[in-house]
Order: structure tokens, then C-alpha cells, then sequence
């Protein structure tokens, strides 16, 4: 059976880390593709000042020359916060056969249980929580999940082994940055910005005068 990655976020903007993730889960899960979605309304963030189009927009450039790496704005067109277990159901609806896998820094992992519906994300995907600087080196396991851990190393194969309800760690960290660090750098016009944005998505928030 195909892996398919799920990777949502505000992306505001994309950054190097998050392709950094994308790129060594693809790597370790040998993934099929990884569908990048764009939250429209994030339910535990402000709403983004920037839209989620613009959002969207960067994605697309950031993973331009990566075919493995797929835009999806299934979240745009909805209405209301952009809860987690809407876009699975709907990617349950579009990938029946397949193992969808859910991927999140470890920070995110951590703040689960405030999560729409939590409990069922793993009747819906597997999970692969990824290292995140400055967190634990070990993923402390959340008590409804216990038993559903299994080795990275393990991890492609039983992935593809059936559809949802299995967890894993990825532990090295991508780099270590942060969409709020780099708004601030953005607005404080850092140099150190251009090592953690691609020059793509650089170029795209100057043209357009984002976060500034
Ligand atoms: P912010 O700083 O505004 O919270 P962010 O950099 O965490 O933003 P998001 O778009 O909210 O970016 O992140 C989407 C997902 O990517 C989250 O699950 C987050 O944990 C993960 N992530 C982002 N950057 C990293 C990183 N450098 N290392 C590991 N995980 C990351």
C-alpha cells in the first residue's frame, strides 16, 4: 500500500525547516507524495494578517522543483476554523487504499489534546511526530495512545501496512527555525533571513511588502 504524507500548517510563511521535515519524511517513510496543507483559519493561532492565499501562494513556489511534494487547498475553501479532522475525513474520501500519515513537530504533538476531536485522528492516519529543537529527546507519549508507538525503523514498512492507528518519532531535528522568528526578522530586515526562507519565497514577500 502507498504512504501519503499529511503535512498542515499556517506556513506563515514556509520555511526552511519545514522542508528540512518534508524532505527526511520522505526519506524515511518513502513516502508516494506529501500534500502540504495551508490552514485558512487556524484554530489555536490569531488568524494570520497574511491571507491564505498569499500563504498558499509561497508554498507552491517554496516546493516548485519537488514533485513529491504536493499543494492541497482543501482548507481554503471551507468555511470556520480548519480543524485537523475535517481534512482527514476528506482525504479518507479521496484516498481510500492508501495509509494517509499525519506529520507534526513534536511541539504540536505536545499541545494535542487541545485538538478538535484528537482522539480520532488515529481512526483516520497514522502519525509521525517529528523532533523539534528544544524539545525532549524522547517523545513523551500522550496515555490514549499507548501501544501505538512503534520504531522509526519500522516505520515505512508498517506504515504501508495498513491504513491508520500506528504512531512514530523521527528524532533529528530539522533546522531550528520558527515562522514567528522569521516575521521578526522580516520586520526587523535581518540578513540572517536569507539562510532560513527560500530565495523564492524571499523574493515573493518583498514584491508583495508582507510582514512588514
Ligand atoms: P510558529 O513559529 O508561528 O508557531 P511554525 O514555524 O511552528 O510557526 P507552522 O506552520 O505552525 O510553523 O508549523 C507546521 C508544523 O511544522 C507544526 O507541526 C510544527 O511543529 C512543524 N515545524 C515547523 N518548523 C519546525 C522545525 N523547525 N522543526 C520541527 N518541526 C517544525
Amino acid at each position: 500500500m502507498e504512504t501519503i504524507g499529511i503535512f498542515g500548517g499556517t506556513f506563515n510563511p514556509i520555511h526552511n525547516g519545514h522542508l528540512a521535515l518534508a524532505n527526511s519524511v520522505l526519506n524515511t517513510l518513502h513516502c508516494a507524495q506529501i500534500r502540504l496543507i495551508p490552514a485558512a483559519v487556524p484554530p489555536h493561532k490569531e488568524t494570520p494578517a497574511v491571507t491564505a492565499e498569499h500563504r498558499a501562494a509561497m508554498v507552491a513556489l517554496a516546493i516548485q522543483d519537488q514533485p513529491q511534494l504536493v499543494l492541497d487547498t482543501c482548507e481554503l475553501a471551507r468555511q470556520g476554523p480548519s480543524y485537523t479532522i475535517d481534512t482527514l475525513h476528506l482525504l479518507r474520501q479521496r484516498f481510500p487504499a492508501q495509509a494517509l500519515c499525519l506529520i507534526m513537530g513534536q511541539d504540536s504533538y505536545q499541545k494535542l489534546p487541545s485538538w478538535h476531536r484528537w482522539q480520532a485522528l488515529l481512526d483516520a492516519c497514522h502519525l509521525l511526530v517529528v523532533h523539534r529543537a528544544d524539545c525532549d529527546e524522547q517523545l513523551s507519549l500522550h496515555a490514549a495512545h499507548a501501544g501505538r508507538l512503534i520504531d522509526i525503523a519500522r516505520a515505512a514498512h508498517m506504515f504501508a501496512q495498513q491504513t491508520h492507528g500506528l504512531i512514530s518519532f523521527l528524532p533529528n531535528p530539522p533546522p531550528d527555525l520558527s515562522s514567528t522568528r522569521i516575521r521578526a526578522e522580516l520586520q526587523a530586515q535581518s540578513p540572517a533571513i536569507t539562510t532560513a526562507l527560500p530565495p523564492l519565497v524571499l523574493r515573493y514577500i518583498q514584491q508583495n511588502h508582507l510582514y512588514q
